[in-house]
């Protein structure tokens, strides 16, 4: 049985904090993005065999699963803002417009408020033309850039998960 999940273009890979049941009694992992997700094990859509034994559940925290809301730019629940900026197309830093990408735990807010403003994170094939008013969300870890189209004005929040507990 290949135990290896094969990841597409657009899965981002994220560690698994936590395996526990929810209010349903189905399995989650809870993600160091904010996220969580189902874990089943039915196979042979998705066979996850380990899952029914605790020592084996144990052993994958902190392993890597990939998340699908990551790469739908989906922000998780609970995010506390704690720094804003104000940029117009005269003031966006050049760094922006080159690839780069917010460290582990932060989540960006892009609010465009006036004019165009192109978002592309290639890492996960998603590319949006945003046109005011408009939100983007950057998920942690996730190379991107914006890409400029004449007069704007945004702006950036930055945001992070609660301490846990
Ligand atoms: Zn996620």
């Amino acid at each position: 049985m290949p135990h290896a999940t094969m990841l597409t273009a657009s899965d981002v890979p994220r560690i698994m904090l936590a395996i526990e049941r929810d209010d349903a009694g189905e399995w989650i992992a809870r993600l160091d993005c904010g996220h969580s997700r189902h874990l089943r094990h039915r196979p042979p859509l998705s066979a996850m065999p380990w899952l029914l034994d605790e020592a084996e559940r144990t052993a994958r925290i902190g392993q890597a699963i990939e998340c699908g809301r990551c790469a739908q730019c989906e922000p998780p629940e609970g995010l506390e803002r704690y720094r804003s900026q104000h940029f117009d197309e005269q003031s966006l830093p050049a760094a922006l417009c080159g690839e780069h990408r917010l460290r582990a735990g932060v989540w960006g807010r892009l609010e465009l408020q006036r004019g165009r403003l192109g978002f592309v994170a290639d890492a996960i094939a998603y590319r949006r033309s945003l046109v005011a008013p408009a939100v983007q969300w950057i998920p942690p870890g996730v190379t991107h850039r914006v890409v400029l189209d004449g007069a704007m004005a945004m702006q950036l929040d930055f945001a992070r998960l609660p301490a846990p507990g």
